[in-house]
């Protein structure tokens, strides 16, 4: 059962490995043509392995929060906590973050991982998982945070933070980001002021408006067939 699950997480992930996904697409000159509206927050709550420091994680979310700034959206980081992770697997990795419930105040949930040696012959022997969000709310992820891989070589945990906080905001895999700026645009159209949350992302590009619209997707027994 376990394993049936895990599956069908990995199934609707999006990841970003070597081969397969590298890249929400490129910056083009129509990044200026939305109306971005209003200053929003993004509230995001961090769990971070040991080996991942105050001082790497301030590193990362700055690097988003310097990228989403085009949007009017500023990132900020309500609460860090220590974690371990979950197991070696990307799935069982995956598999913690995604089933767990957000809570008051964060709008967004990023476990920043450790690499470890493990990881590293692993990453020899066939492309490498550096980040995941759930497909399911668009609310949930981690990113490999250290360099120790041959892969992030080719894909920093800068640039593997920046492209997973795209998919954060409800972006796919795509050859430009003009697509991109319009569901941003429209996803803070979205916000309720209300509702106190910065809104997820259902898999059909509906718009989950309020924390608790997010958390009954999450819990176990109310998903769908
Ligand atoms: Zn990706």
């Amino acid at each position: 059962m376990r394993r049936a699950r895990s599956l069908a997480v990995l199934v609707v992930v999006s990841t970003l490995a070597l081969a397969g996904c590298s890249s929400v697409g490129h910056h083009t000159a129509g990044r200026d043509a939305y109306d971005y509206g209003p200053q929003a927050t993004l509230r995001v709550c961090v769990l971070h392995t040991d080996d991942v420091g105050a001082d790497r994680v301030q590193a990362l979310i700055g690097a988003v929060d310097r990228e989403f700034a085009a949007y009017g959206i500023r990132v900020v980081v309500p609460w860090t906590r220590a974690w371990k992770r979950a197991g070696f697997s990307h799935e069982a990795l995956f598999d913690d973050v995604a089933q767990r419930t957000l809570e008051a105040p964060c709008d967004r949930l990023v476990a920043f991982v450790d690499r470890n040696a493990g990881d590293f012959l692993w990453g020899l022997v066939m492309p490498e998982v550096l980040g995941a969000v759930d497909q399911a709310t668009h609310t949930r992820g981690y990113v490999v945070a250290t360099r120790a891989s041959l892969n992030q070589l080719f894909s920093s945990p800068t640039a593997t933070s920046v492209h997973e906080f795209y998919h954060l905001l409800g972006c796919p895999h795509a050859a430009t980001m003009t697509g991109c700026y319009a569901r941003i645009a429209r996803l803070k159209r979205a916000i309720l002021p209300e509702a106190d949350f910065f809104p997820g992302v259902a898999p059909d590009g509906s718009f989950l408006r309020t924390r608790e619209a997010v958390n009954d997707r999450v819990r176990p027994g109310l998903a769908g067939p």
